[in-house]
């Protein structure tokens, strides 16, 4: 099998689609160059070609930045509400304005497929949206004690400076589901996205610039040494609050180095999603279900779908449909029209699926469909699925991010509840069934932070985004999301 190639015009389209972002460090209201003066590649992951250089910062470019969002943190946190939301809500018109060139810039430099870039710009651009309305929301409260002597008067404040370091899986909407509440509760921020995928984040800096952000308040460093950059801002003293989206190694790094300064932290981790297919379910929408929480990003997503359970008297009928669906699909550069699963984001990451699908096979596993790497350039995995999937399979306790879906076959509810919280993570978890009581009962008996219920998907600005146990703390998204950017202060006064 050969993957879908790219063209030249799709290689030059996607140059054209990165000329013209800045690729400099965005430091106190300015681009500049890095201290040291160097750069670093960024690749394309379907052509394997360089599409762009970007600024390789170092711990003086850290320091300078988080100087720079501390001196302007009293400023903004006193700007008008308004003035903020507004500044959000531009942004939102700009971003969905440029919806096609930023899916292009996305599809470049991460590989997924054009409609899904622009799905993910729209998701992105609606939490400015959904922010925007937040700003101007911050509540308080009013009491009187109980002994009805004082008087208290509850207010919220910004937390103060904050480090946002987000991963490459979503470039674009890990970044604005962050910078979103962040401008809205009034902190200032440095900001590390991955260096396999800044481009997406360096063009969203030049729409907050266009949409009125003032100087300082956003202050963004590329750097191919990521511990080198925030290792000073988290010892600076001058952040109060970590945000950080990633694995769950580097998550742990960071709280031991956020509790040395007490810093409020948000943790997004990984996860290795549990989804429950009964026999009671309707089997077609089981497996458009299934097909959307695993292949959403070929299957690179904190909340894929990592470990199918599917009950035995229905296990072979939903093998067989699942292998048919992910086998019709069109695996080849993301910007050509129609492509339908793009590369994986680098050679590591082929490299480890290859891995986990021999280990599972080894171990006894059925490959149904692909189970394979197209021949050519580009870091392509088939679609897989795989049968008879032991319990001891590495795949069973790592995140696949790859396009493998591993189907193991269950008895009884008890049983498959207990293998579903086998893992130490609790992310995301799915349960297909039409039986109204046992919905509820799975639901409430996953161990997990969110449930789709007869659906393959759970992502929403509107809703509270996060896991429990390994993946993390704190959640993003919904109403609470603002929350975890505001420190609450209160008065208490006599009754006159
Ligand atoms: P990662 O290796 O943990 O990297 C995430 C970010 O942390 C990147 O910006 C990375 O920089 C930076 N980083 C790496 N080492 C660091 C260090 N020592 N100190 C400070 N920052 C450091 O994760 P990834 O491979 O990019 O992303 C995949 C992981 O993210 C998966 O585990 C996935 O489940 C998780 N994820 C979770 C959510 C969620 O909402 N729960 C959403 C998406 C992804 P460089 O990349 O530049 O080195």
């Amino acid at each position: 099998m050969t993957a879908q190639t790219s063209t030249s015009r799709t290689a030059s389209s996607a140059r054209a689609a990165v000329e013209g972002i800045s690729t400099g460090l965005y430091i106190d209201g300015a681009w500049v160059e890095s201290a040291s003066g160097e750069r670093f590649d960024v690749v394309n992951p379907a052509t394997e070609e360089v599409i762009a250089t970007v600024a390789n910062g170092n711990a003086e470019d850290a320091q300078r930045a988080i100087e720079a969002a501390g001196a302007a943190q009293k400023d903004w946190a006193r700007t008008a509400p308004r003035e903020r939301s507004e500044i959000l809500r531009r942004a939102y018109d700009l971003i969905m304005a440029r919806q096609e060139e930023l899916a292009l810039v996305m599809t470049s430099e991460m590989g997924k497929p054009l409609a899904e870039a622009r799905g993910e710009v729209a998701y992105a651009a609606e939490f400015f949206r959904w922010f925007s309305e937040e700003a101007v929301r911050i509540g308080g409260d009013q009491t009187i004690t109980g002994d009805g002597k004082n008087r208290i008067m509850v207010t919220k404040e910004p937390v103060g400076p904050c480090v946002l370091i987000t991963p490459w899986n979503f470039p674009l909407a890990m970044g604005t589901r962050k910078i979103g509440p962040a401008i809205a509760a009034g902190c200032t921020m440095v900001f590390k996205p991955a260096n396999l995928t800044p481009l997406s984040s360096l063009a969203l800096v030049d729409i907050l610039i266009e949409a009125g952000l003032p100087a300082g308040v956003l202050n963004v460093v590329t750097t191919k040494s990521a511990s080198s950059v925030v290792t000073p801002w988290m010892e600076s003293g001058i952040a109060r609050k970590v945000s950080f989206t990633g694995s769950t190694g580097v998550g742990v790094r960071l709280l031991e180095q956020a509790a040395q300064h007490v810093m409020r932290s948000s943790m997004e981790l990984g996860g290795n999603a549990p989804l429950i297919v009964f026999e009671d379910a309707d089997l077609d929408r089981a497996v458009e279900g299934a097909f959307a929480a695993k292949m959403r990003n070929m299957g690179e997503a904190c909340t894929a779908a990592n470990r199918i359970f599917v009950q035995a008297s229905v296990a072979d009928a939903f093998a067989e449909k699942l292998a048919a669906r992910l086998g019709a699909l069109r695996v080849g550069d993301g910007a050509v029209e129609g492509t339908d699963v793009g590369p994986l984001v680098e050679e590591k990451a082929l490299v480890k699926v290859g891995e986990l699908v021999d280990d599972a096979v080894a171990q006894g596993a059925r490959v149904v469909t692909g189970g394979s790497r197209p021949e050519g350039k580009g870091y392509f995995y088939s679609p897989t699925v795989l049968t008879n999937v032991s319990p001891t399979a590495q795949l069973m306790t790592e995140e696949i991010f790859g396009p493998v879906a591993p189907l193991i076959p269950f008895d009884t509810e008890d049983e498959v509840v207990a293998m579903a919280n086998d893992t130490p993570w609790g992310l995301a978890g799915y349960l297909f069934t039409q039986d109204l009581d046992r919905a509820f009962r799975v639901g409430d008996a996953l161990e997990v932070g969110m449930v789709g219920l007869n659906t393959g998907i759970v992502s929403n600005p509107a809703a509270p985004f996060g896991g429990i146990k390994a993946s993390g703390l704190g959640r993003e998204g919904g109403r609470v999301g603002i929350e975890e950017f505001l420190e609450t202060k209160y008065m208490a006064m006599p009754r006159a």
